[in-house]
């Protein structure tokens, strides 16, 4: 599979402002985030069971994640993303009918970005690929929470405790706290004006969860 498409890079958009630019690898869909935004969000790198096995039901998984697991993740609010491009490629995987809501792009099976599973609740996790921390990294800060570490790959470099969890959690909700107060909730391009989300919702059959759960946590 190649590379085809932008992965992340820095444009600036037609209003004349910066923006991150998280594109799939065929260039069909577009995100684009405000820089700096480095107040506004957490960089998280996850490391639990459910991360693992969806990054496993996409293609090219060790862009996805990092040797030890581990999947980088921006957190931040829906407000500060805008659809712009591929809107109507978008889709949403779910590892059971209770789990997170996880949004790929359906052109090249590229992840994307998790949301809750009501979609209209102000966090936003925007899944950040192998490929793009070098770029991601000096715009969205230094990795300040790493999270669900006993179910990394041994060996690999993952830290031994989580760190940074309740901090990361604490930002979380006071994130929501400012998106609601301000009223920029209401501002989501991933939601309908009733809430529910733009993308249709897919959840995976137990059979393909459980063989697409990574070895080490069978
Ligand atoms: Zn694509
Ligand atoms: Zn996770």
């Amino acid at each position: 599979m190649s590379k085809a498409g932008p992965i992340l890079a820095i444009c600036v958009t037609g209003a004349g402002a910066e923006a991150l630019i998280q594109a799939c690898r065929c260039g069909e869909t577009e995100i684009g985030l405000p820089v700096p935004g480095l107040s506004q969000g957490t960089r998280v790198v996850c490391y639990c069971k459910d991360c693992q096995t969806a990054a496993r039901l996409h293609v090219e998984v060790e862009d996805i994640l990092d040797s030890a697991g581990g999947s980088h993740i921006w957190q931040t609010t829906p407000d500060q993303l805008t659809v712009l491009k591929g809107a109507d490629q978008l889709r949403i995987l779910r590892l059971s009918p209770k789990g997170l809501l996880r949004w790929h792009a359906g052109c090249c099976n590229t992840p994307l970005l998790n949301t809750l599973p009501k979609a209209n609740l102000p966090f936003v996790g925007i899944v950040l690929r192998q490929s793009t921390l070098n770029t991601a990294g000096p715009v969205l800060g230094r990795i300040t929470c790493h999270a669900n570490t006993g179910s990394a790959i041994p060996g690999q470099g993952a830290p031994r405790n989580d760190k940074g969890f309740k901090r990361a959690g604490a930002a979380v909700l006071k994130r929501m706290v400012l998106a609601w107060l301000s009223g920029r909730a209401k501002h989501n391009d991933l939601t309908n004006a009733d809430g529910t989300p733009i993308a249709p919702i897919d959840v995976i059959p137990l059979e393909t969860r459980q063989a697409a759960v990574p070895a080490h946590l069978r």
